[in-house]
């Protein structure tokens, strides 16, 4: 027998897990597009990319979930060009579509920093900034590694090798920062913060230059590299709890 939940309800249990309310974000969390479709077969993936639709759409699932969804703040609002492709392609084969942006990268067991520190063997001590009440970026502690061991161990757990921008690669990481995906310019709080390393994911070229010249090291490990972990996590708890089958696709991307 499978299980079937409509769309509101996977929803629900998503923003209750996650505690999406208390977050004012750049897109709407939760239920982004309601296909009006019992679900009994989820796919997860970083971004709701047409590849992404075109693999639920082999795979028969009646939902998509993801990190990077629609209708961003400041985008333009009619769905023609490259969004009316991907919501036709929803919509007509009764797909809905769920997103979590931010509070998906701060859950403290599941989202994409708790994870990624999780994998680098950091502990997390603190928030990168310390008035925010559900912090998006982190400083952590690891056991004393060389900059080069780190950037080695990151290769290795996300099967990418990282940009590493730093002085000296033999220099003994103590605290570092960390925030998933393009969160580059809040290396300027993780040396506020005394970190001797940030890891983020994408890379801006002002990124080198305080790098170089405020002496805190920087591994930039890919936006979409470092934002699988939660996702995935999250649809692991989905098919747990819920008992839905739910399947992760990585469509790579090199960014
Ligand atoms: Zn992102």
């Amino acid at each position: 027998m499978t299980t079937t939940i409509t769309a509101q309800a996977l929803t629900d249990f998503c923003d209750e897990y996650l505690q999406a309310a208390n977050f004012s974000d750049y897109c709407p969390n939760g239920l982004q597009v309601d296909a009006g479709v019992p679900i009994d077969k989820i796919i997860t993936g970083v971004t709701a990319s047409q590849a992404l639709i075109d693999a639920a759409i082999a795979q028969n699932a009646q939902a998509i979930l993801v990190h990077h969804g629609y209708f961003w703040k400041g985008e333009p609002a009619p769905l023609t060009g490259m969004k009316g492709n991907r919501i036709r392609s929803l919509m007509q084969h009764g797909i809905s579509l769920i997103a979590y942006h931010l509070p998906l990268d701060a859950h403290p067991v599941i989202g994409n920093n708790a994870v990624l520190a999780k994998e680098l063997d950091l502990q997390i001590v603190g928030a990168l900034y310390p008035h925010e009440k559900y912090p998006v970026g982190n400083i952590a502690t690891t056991a004393p590694i060389s900059a080069q061991a780190f950037a080695d161990k990151i290769s290795k757990v996300l099967g990418r090798a990282p940009l590493y921008i730093g002085n000296d690669p033999s220099r003994t990481l103590h605290k570092i920062g960390l925030c998933t995906g393009g969160a580059q310019d809040m290396i300027e709080q993780a040396y506020a913060m005394g970190c001797d390393a940030f890891i983020s994911g994408e890379v801006s070229e002002r990124t080198t230059h305080f790098a170089r010249e405020m002496g805190i090291d920087y591994f930039a490990a890919g936006h979409h590299a470092t934002e699988r972990g939660g996702i995935r996590k999250l649809g692991e708890l989905i098919a747990d709890r819920l008992g839905v089958a739910v399947t992760f696709v990585d469509v790579d991307n090199p960014v």
